[in-house]
């Protein structure tokens, strides 16, 4: 049905406008009305390009989405994120009314993540949809909190994003999970545990993680190539030295800020261990 409408609402744009019609444009306008139909008209070159066929074999290629926070208002992130060497595919506002611009198409690259990792991908700007949230971030020693609506606002748009391109829980990411050496966006008051109450993200059986918490209080704590190995399982981006250095801190400090945001100073406590062990 959407095909059949597309295809006659096409066929009237071009009678409409004659045969200059930009048809590139054409099909940006009509792409909402074609939804999964893709852009069924679209003849570059006038090539009659046959698209009655389509494989079984297909995924989307996104398969991250990355959430930031820009440390900026409205009008300068608006500014950075469409002029400077930095952009994302939504961004958005912390006004009343929270807008959301969408400033990169989802089939493009936006440039957001920057060197980064997860599991076995890496540069995550190829195959992940970002989100820039407008936040100020880190205020001297605190930290601004997302205003309710604003995360209304982000819950819909990612459910949609997580449905049309089916992204799993545990590839719903911020920035310092995927960069935890340089970055701290969304930070410790970001709303991982609300969201994964409503089907967005990953989260941890809490009982499963009391359990493990009394366990390690029982037989103590377990070491860090443990620590180390179980932060690579759940797709960190940890060192092998078997040791508390630097970059394992920071790399806790990034599950915590996403897990067990009330402490995050890359202490690997009981409890974080526990949550660590607990999630999937
Ligand atoms: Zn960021």
């Amino acid at each position: 049905m959407i095909f059949q409408l597309f295809r006659r609402l096409a066929r009237a744009a071009r009678q409409r406008r004659g045969m200059a019609i930009d048809r590139a444009h054409a099909c940006a306008a009509l792409a909402a009305l074609a939804l999964l139909a893709g852009c069924s008209a679209y003849r570059p070159g006038g090539l009659d390009i046959d698209r009655s066929k389509q494989a079984v074999s297909q995924n989307s290629r996104v398969e991250f989405i990355v959430l930031h926070y820009t440390s900026a208002s409205n009008d300068t992130s608006l500014k950075i994120l469409t002029e400077r060497n930095v952009s994302s595919h939504y961004l958005i506002t912390d006004h009343p009314a929270p807008r959301v611009y969408q400033l990169v198409d989802e089939n493009r690259r936006a440039w957001h993540a920057g060197v980064s990792a997860w599991y076995n991908s890496s540069n995550l700007n190829s195959a992940s949809i970002g989100i820039e949230i407008v936040n100020p971030g880190r205020r001297g020693d605190g930290w601004a909190p997302y205003p309710p609506r604003q995360i209304q606002v982000l819950a819909i748009l990612l459910k949609d994003i997580i449905a049309r391109h089916q992204i799993k829980p545990f590839n719903v990411v911020g920035h310092s999970d995927i960069a935890p050496q340089r970055k701290t966006d969304p930070g410790p008051l970001f709303p991982w545990k609300a969201l994964a109450e409503q089907g967005i993200g990953r989260w941890y059986d809490e009982n499963l993680a009391r359990r493990f918490l009394a366990e390690f209080a029982a037989q103590g704590l377990p070491d860090m190539v443990w620590v180390q190995k179980e932060l690579r399982r759940v797709g960190y981006a940890a060192p092998e030295t078997g040791m508390l250095d630097k970059a394992t801190r920071n790399v806790l400090a990034a599950f915590q800020m996403h897990y067990r945001p009330r402490s995050y100073d890359g202490n690997p406590d009981a409890e974080t261990l526990a949550i660590l062990k607990a999630l999937p």
